[in-house]
């Protein structure tokens, strides 16, 4: 499928029109970004892990009966997905204790909960993406109740697929954001990424960081934990 034009340019990644309407091209960078972008820097080779470890899920995903934008990866960095209309929630499921749960509660990090709690931010720039309830994104028209349902429904199964999968290859998904877009027809898919930007992942015997929070952190060895995480799930020949 051919690039076209370049339709948007996000923090990590860019989007290309093709010549058929319900396709677009990602691209994604090694540009990284926290604490709603005031931090800022490069992760080198992160744009390839992320892709490639994306597609990897989403294809797992699908093939266990959820939905998914992924249509065929095209090189190391780029992706043709279907186009959707983002529902503008983020969805963020958690297993353990982490980051924001944590601070907003006042509880440490690694308390593991007996079930997974589900929760979602308005996405909105101007207001820093802020928590909000169901009720309140059905009073914002964000999204309609059976909407809303299939996506909590959703995001709940991709968390017990992921959660087992990570586990076998030594890793606890502690916690991640999803999220949704509708097609042209009005289906709600998974879209985004699924990755070491999205995902808090701890290695599961010494709870080392896999993840973006060695960068939000400064932990260092940024570049590596990415790389092992690519090394997790793709074996160690990264084929
Ligand atoms: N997350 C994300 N994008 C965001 C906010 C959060 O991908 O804009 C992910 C994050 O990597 C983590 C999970 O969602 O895996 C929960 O993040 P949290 O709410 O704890 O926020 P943080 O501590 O990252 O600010």
């Amino acid at each position: 499928m051919k690039k076209c034009e370049q339709l948007y340019e996000g923090k990590a990644k860019k989007v290309f029109a093709t010549e058929d309407k319900d396709y677009v091209i990602v691209s994604y960078k090694d540009d990284a970004t926290a604490f709603d972008g005031l931090k800022k820097g490069v992760i080198e080779g992160k744009g390839a892990v992320n892709n490639r470890m994306s597609n990897y899920l989403m294809q797992y995903l699908s093939q266990n009966g959820v939905p998914t934008h992924f249509v065929e990866e095209l090189s190391e960095r780029e992706t043709v997905v279907r186009r959707v209309e983002i529902v503008p929630l983020e969805v963020i499921v958690r297993n353990i204790s982490a980051g924001s749960f944590s601070k907003r509660y006042g509880v440490e990090e690694g308390i593991v909960f007996d079930s997974p709690t589900v929760e979602f931010s308005y996405k909105n720039d101007d207001l820093h993406d802020p928590l909000i309830n169901s009720y309140q994104a059905l009073a914002l028209k964000l999204a309609t109740r059976e909407e809303i349902d299939s996506i909590i429904a959703m995001a709940l199964k991709v968390n017990s697929l992921l959660k087992d999968y990570f586990l076998k290859i030594g890793v606890k998904l502690v916690d991640f954001k999803l999220e949704f877009g509708r097609t042209s027809d009005g289906a709600v898919i998974l879209a985004d990424e699924i990755s070491p930007d999205t995902c808090r992942f701890w290695d599961a015997e010494t709870n080392m960081k896999l993840d973006k929070d060695r960068f939000r952190r400064d932990l260092g060895g940024v570049e590596d934990a990415y790389r092992e995480m690519m090394n997790r799930v793709f074996g160690d020949n990264n084929g």
